[in-house]
C-alpha cells in the first residue's frame, strides 16, 4: 500500500530516501529548487553530475537521472527535467508526466521506498499551477511500483500547497 503525504516547506529538509530535484538539461545546476538543493547539499552532487554530463551529455526533458545526496539527509537526489510552459504547444503535459513516471522508475530501480517532489516546472519554467497539480497525483497515483511505500508532495509555495490539499483530499 503506498502512502501519499503532503508537506509545505523546503525540500532539502525532508528525511527520505531520494528527493527529486527540478534540474536542467545541463545538470549543473540553477535557481529555484536546484540551486536549494546544491546549496545544501554541497559540492559532492555537482561533482556527480558532472560525471553524468561527461557519460550522456546531460539529461533530456522527461528523463532523470540519479545521484548522491552529499550532505541532505536524503540518500540520493533523482534529478528530472521538467518541460518550459510554451502555451501548450510543446508536448508539456506528456513531458511533465514523464518527469514523474521516470523519476520514480529510477527510484525503484535504486531500491528506494520513499520519495519526495518539488512541484516540477512551476517555478522557472511557468506551468499553470492546477494543470501540473493535476498531472503529478494522477501520474504517481496510477503508477505501479510496488516498492515504493511512500511518495511526499514538497510545496513551497501556498498557492501549490491549497491546490495539492484539495486535490489529495478528493481522492
Ligand atoms: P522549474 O524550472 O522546474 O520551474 P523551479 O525550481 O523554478 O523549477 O520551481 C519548481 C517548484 O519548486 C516551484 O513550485 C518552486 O516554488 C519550488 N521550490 C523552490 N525552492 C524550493 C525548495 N527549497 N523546496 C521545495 N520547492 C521549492
Amino acid at each position: 500500500m503506498m502512502e501519499i503525504r503532503l508537506i509545505k516547506g523546503d525540500i532539502t529538509k525532508i528525511e527520505v530516501d531520494a528527493i527529486v530535484n527540478a534540474a536542467n538539461t545541463s545538470l549543473l545546476g540553477g535557481g529555484g529548487v536546484d540551486g536549494a538543493i546544491h546549496r545544501v547539499g554541497g559540492p559532492q552532487i555537482l561533482e556527480e553530475c558532472r560525471k553524468i554530463r561527461a557519460r550522456q551529455g546531460g539529461c533530456k526533458v522527461g528523463e532523470a537521472v540519479i545521484t548522491t545526496a552529499g550532505n541532505l539527509n536524503a540518500k540520493f537526489v533523482i534529478h528530472t527535467v521538467g518541460p518550459r510552459w510554451n502555451e501548450g504547444n510543446s508536448n508539456e503535459a506528456e513531458k511533465l508526466k514523464n518527469c514523474y513516471i521516470n523519476s520514480l522508475k529510477l527510484a525503484s530501480e535504486n531500491g528506494i521506498k520513499s520519495i519526495a517532489f518539488p512541484n516540477i516546472s512551476t517555478g522557472i519554467y511557468g506551468y499553470p499551477l492546477e494543470e501540473a497539480a493535476d498531472i503529478a497525483i494522477k501520474t504517481v497515483t496510477e503508477a505501479d511500483f510496488p516498492e515504493i511505500k511512500s511518495i511526499t508532495f514538497v510545496c513551497f509555495g501556498d498557492d501549490n500547497y491549497r491546490l495539492y490539499d484539495k486535490k489529495i483530499k478528493q481522492l
